[in-house]
C-alpha cells in the first residue's frame, strides 16, 4: 500500500483530466476495475459535469528572471482548475493570485477553484515574505475544454446480489493521507477479496470527491437499493486513532459491525455521529438515498494541521497505520459476511450437549476456553431476534467465538440459520 502511496504521489489529480486516468491505470492493475467517463456538460441531479483540467507546466519568474514556483517541483503549487495565464505583472496585482499559510511559513496550501473560473499559486509564507517588488513573469499552461470526468468502478461479484460499497475519493494531487490513503487501502481491500468467495457482492468506487458519487448516484439511482451496508475510506494512514463516522441511520448493520470491531479492538478509538460535511458520505446519506454508508478514517479530516498542505506528505503517512487500517476494514467486513440471526429449535430449557458431545475435549477447551460459554450464550439469545453480533456484543465473547458455537450448533440441528436478508 505504501509503494502505490509512492507511485502514486506525483501525478497531478484534480477533479478531471489525465492525472486521474494515470490514477485508475495504476490502481486498477491486476483487478478488473472499469474507468467509467461522464462527459462535460452531463446534468447529474443538481449539478453539470464540469469542464475537463489539464495542466501542462506553470511557474513564476522574478524580476531577475529566476523561476521561484514551478509546478514540476510541486503540483499543489497551482490553484487546481486555474485557468491559462500568460503576464507579466507587479507584485501587488500577483499577490492577489498568492496563498499560503502564514501559521505554518514552511507548508504549501492546497486550493482549488473548481466552480468559479480563476487562477492562483500556492507557496510557502515565507518564500512570499522575501518577495521584491518589480515585474513577475506568470505563467499557467493549463487547458479547461470539454471532455470528460473520469472514475474508477469495480464490482467483485458475491453469491448475494446485495452490495458492500467502498467507496474512495481520487481527485487530491500530492496528499498522501487525503486520499492516497484511501486509494492504497481500497485497492488492497480489492486484492485481497477478488479470490474469495464471499455471501455479499462488492462495489468499489474510485471517484472525484462530491462531484464523482453525485454523478454515480444519478447514473444508478436504481442500482442503489442493492447497496446494503457501505464504507467510505479517507485519511487512513496517519498515526492517530481510528474514527468511525456512522451513517445518517445511525443504527445500521455497518454502523453496529464498525463500533464493535473498534470496540474490540483493544486500541483507543473513536466513534462520531453522522454530520452534512465531510466526504462523499454526504451524497451517499442524502435524505433521498440515506444509505447505510459510514466513513472509516483515522484522525478526522481538518482536525491534523498537515491537512490540505505540502505536508500531508509521504513521511506523514506510514505502512503500519496503512495495514492497522485495512485490518479494521477487513474484520468490519469479516462481521458483515459472517453475522446472521438463528433461531434455536430446543427452546425449551437447554439442550443436553454432553449427550451429543459437543463439549470438548480438554485440550481443545485450552485452546479455545470461550466455546462452552459461547453456545450457552447462542442458545440462550437465538429467538430470532438477536444476531449473533448482538449476542458477541452482550457477552463480551469474541464475534468468531459466537459465529463458531453458531456452526457447531446448526451442525447438530440445534440452530437453524435465518437466510440472509431476512430480519
Ligand atoms: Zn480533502
Amino acid at each position: 500500500m505504501y509503494d502505490l502511496i509512492t507511485e502514486l504521489y506525483p501525478i497531478c489529480r484534480s477533479m478531471t483530466g489525465k492525472g486521474v486516468r494515470q490514477t485508475l491505470e495504476i490502481v486498477g492493475r491486476g483487478m478488473p476495475l472499469r474507468t467509467c467517463e461522464v462527459p462535460s456538460g452531463t446534468r447529474v441531479f443538481d449539478w453539470t459535469v464540469p469542464k475537463e483540467w489539464n495542466i501542462r507546466d506553470a511557474y513564476i519568474r522574478d524580476p531577475k528572471g529566476k523561476k521561484i514556483v514551478d509546478l514540476a517541483q510541486s503540483n499543489l503549487h497551482v490553484v487546481g482548475y486555474s485557468v491559462p495565464v500568460r503576464r507579466v505583472m507587479k507584485l501587488a496585482e500577483l499577490k492577489q493570485h498568492l496563498f499560503t499559510l502564514p501559521k505554518r511559513p514552511d507548508w504549501i496550501p492546497y486550493r482549488t477553484s473548481y466552480f468559479k473560473e480563476d487562477w492562483g499559486f500556492c507557496m510557502s509564507h515565507s518564500q512570499l515574505t522575501g518577495l521584491d517588488e518589480g515585474d513577475y513573469e506568470v505563467c499557467i499552461d493549463s487547458s479547461l475544454e470539454d471532455g470528460r470526468m473520469n472514475y474508477g468502478e469495480l464490482l467483485l461479484e458475491g453469491e448475494s446480489s446485495d452490495e458492500v460499497l467502498i467507496s474512495t475519493h481520487i481527485c487530491h494531487p500530492s496528499l498522501c493521507n487525503d486520499n492516497l490513503s484511501g486509494i492504497a487501502v481500497a485497492a488492497q481491500l480489492a486484492h485481497l477479496l477478488q479470490p474469495l468467495r464471499l455471501r455479499y457482492s462488492y462495489r468499489f468506487l474510485f471517484i472525484p470527491a462530491t462531484l464523482g458519487s453525485i454523478t454515480w448516484l444519478s447514473l444508478n439511482q436504481e442500482g442503489t437499493e442493492k447497496i446494503k451496508h457501505g464504507l467510505v475510506l479517507a485519511g487512513v494512514g496517519d498515526s492517530g486513532k481510528t474514527t468511525y463516522k456512522k451513517s445518517r441511520r445511525g443504527d445500521a448493520a455497518i454502523d453496529k459491525a464498525a463500533c464493535y470491531v473498534l470496540g474490540a479492538s483493544g486500541e483507543d478509538y473513536g466513534v462520531l455521529d453522522f454530520v452534512p460535511y465531510g466526504y462523499d458520505e454526504r451524497q451517499y446519506c442524502s435524505p433521498a438515498f440515506n444509505l447505510p454508508v459510514g466513513v472509516l478514517a483515522r484522525t478526522p479530516h481538518g482536525q491534523y494541521p498537515q491537512y490540505h498542505t505540502s505536508a500531508d506528505d509521504l513521511s506523514f503517512v506510514q505502512a503500519p497505520f496503512l495495514a492497522n487500517s485495512l485490518l479494521k476494514c477487513l474484520s468490519i467486513l469479516n462481521v458483515l459476511e459472517n453475522n446472521a440471526v438463528c433461531v434455536n429449535q430446543n427452546p425449551w430449557c437447554e439442550p443436553q450437549l454432553g449427550r451429543r458431545g459437543i463439549f470438548r475435549s480438554f485440550s481443545e477447551r485450552a485452546r479455545n476456553p470461550d466455546f462452552e460459554m459461547a453456545l450457552l450464550w447462542v442458545l440462550n439469545y437465538s429467538d430470532g431476534h438477536y444476531s449473533l453480533l448482538d449476542i458477541a456484543e452482550r457477552s463480551g465473547l469474541a464475534f468468531e467465538a459466537i459465529r463458531l458455537a453458531a456452526d457447531v450448533l446448526i451442525e447438530q440441528q440445534l440452530l437453524e440459520e435465518r437466510p440472509a436478508g431476512k430480519p
